[in-house]
């Protein structure tokens, strides 16, 4: 199936008379006639339903559906992109560890890289993505378990090069992670150019109507974990009497260990009420995606032609340094631009300020237009150093393009330019 039917049909296939849409399974818990069943799904907790933390039918629909566009071997939903990033770090690396990490990744994962991790004994060692492959090399210790990028760096919208970072990860016998939030399975599929594990924030375009948080990590199934850096997968868990998760799940190793370890433990799992409004975003993700990267590259080629505009980063505009890059990677560059107004950081907050129909708010990806200040707002927990590394100037607007009527989007960002001249 191509993308535009997954995206209707993949997860849930009704039998007769079965309802046709995906039920909301608003329960925490599921019935059994003896003890011994009970009893026996804990022996294999995968193989049926014991309790929805685990796992529930309305958010296995959704998980389902979301490994089958990325082409993954299994996927697990958690509560919210913050919830996913951790976890899939968490997932392969244990106090004493290290990663690998690009600097132009989302502020909130900067955050909880640089200090929540750091503080579980968990270190993450920063990368420049320009860096010569020597360079980084040299950045991998005994340690390291991972690499981690952005396909499309929020908000610095830098394009990542998923196959060299793989190679990368590879030669070291680490897995790459990538987190595929602005480009989703639509643009781009990182696993076709090797990532290992993909992770999305699903409040954003998954979403894509501002209703729900979520977060969503999906195993690709292709990397061999036995290199003996990974006893977490390959030896015995204590804590679920003795099971290896490479032996008895093979190719699903990774994303079962999540779900039966992590989830357990931290509980961070999507209400079932949550998922099936996720479906629906899903189910129009595909038209939803190539529209919004049709309204985003007129209004960047209106922004690159404005005088009042600095500079824009757009990876669909020639001139971009990220436009070679996307041609390889994305089938699109997604709704979100980010520009530089002269004038800096007062003209930048006056112009956001003069918009009628964009609204400043803290998100990204809505079906809306939306406007918003990173240095001020969702970065502001940066250092001058880490807004640099990220990407951010201080007149930086981060423009996350509707589905609106593209005459009327254009219409308000003019007039929002001829109010501050
Ligand atoms: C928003 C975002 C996150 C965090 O997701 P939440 O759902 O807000 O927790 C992670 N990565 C990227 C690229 C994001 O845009």
């Amino acid at each position: 199936m191509k993308d535009a039917t997954k995206c209707l049909h993949s997860g849930y296939t009704p039998k007769n008379s079965e309802p046709r849409v995906v039920p909301i399974v608003q329960s925490t818990t599921y019935v059994y006639d003896t003890t011994a069943e009970v009893a026996s799904v804990f022996d294999e907790p995968t193989k049926s339903l014991i309790y929805s933390r685990f796992a529930n039918p309305t958010v296995m629909a959704v998980e389902e559906k979301i490994a089958d566009l990325e082409g993954g071997v299994g996927a697990m939903c958690t509560s919210s992109g913050q919830a996913a990033s951790l976890l899939s770090v968490l997932n392969l690396c244990d106090a004493g560890d290290s990663f690998i990490s690009t600097t132009e990744i989302y502020g909130g994962t900067v955050n909880l890289f640089s200090f929540t991790l750091k503080k579980l004994g968990i270190e993450c060692i920063w990368v420049d993505k320009d860096a010569s492959d020597e360079e980084i090399a040299k950045a991998f210790k005994p340690n390291t378990k991972l690499v981690f990028g952005e396909t499309i760096a929020n908000p610095a919208l830098t394009v990542f090069d998923i196959e060299r970072f793989a190679k990368l990860a590879h030669d070291h016998n680490v897995p790459l992670i990538i987190d595929n939030t602005f480009a989703t399975p639509v643009l781009c599929k990182p696993i076709d150019f090797g990532a290992d594990i993909v992770i999305h924030s699903t409040t954003k375009y998954m979403d894509g109507h501002a209703v729900q948080g979520g977060g969503v990590i999906v195993d690709s199934g292709n990397f061999d974990w036995h290199s003996g850096n990974f006893p977490g997968l390959t030896k015995p868990d204590e804590s679920y009497h003795g099971i290896v998760y490479t032996e008895t799940y093979g190719k699903a190793a990774y994303i079962v260990k999540a779900r039966m370890q992590l989830m357990r433990d931290f509980g961070v799992y999507p209400a079932a009420h949550s998922a099936f409004l996720l479906n629906l975003g899903l189910e129009t993700l595909d038209v939803r995606m190539k529209k919004y990267c049709e309204n985003a590259m007129i209004v960047a080629e209106y922004l690159k032609n404005n005088d009042m505009v600095e500079s824009i980063t757009y990876p669909g505009l020639e001139d971009d340094p990220g436009y070679e890059l996307g041609k390889k990677y994305l089938k699109g560059c997604s709704g979100v631009i980010s520009f530089v107004m002269k004038g800096g950081k007062e003209k930048a907050m006056n112009w956001m300020d003069s918009l009628k129909m964009a609204s400043n708010e803290v998100h990204v990806a809505d079906i809306r237009t939306c406007v918003l200040h990173p240095a001020s707002e969702t970065h502001r927990q940066l250092t001058d150093e880490q807004l640099i590394a990220a990407g951010i100037e201080p007149g930086m607007i981060r423009l996350s393009v509707g589905l609106e009527d593209i005459d009327d989007i254009l219409a308000d960002i003019k007039q929002a330019f001829d109010k501050i001249k």
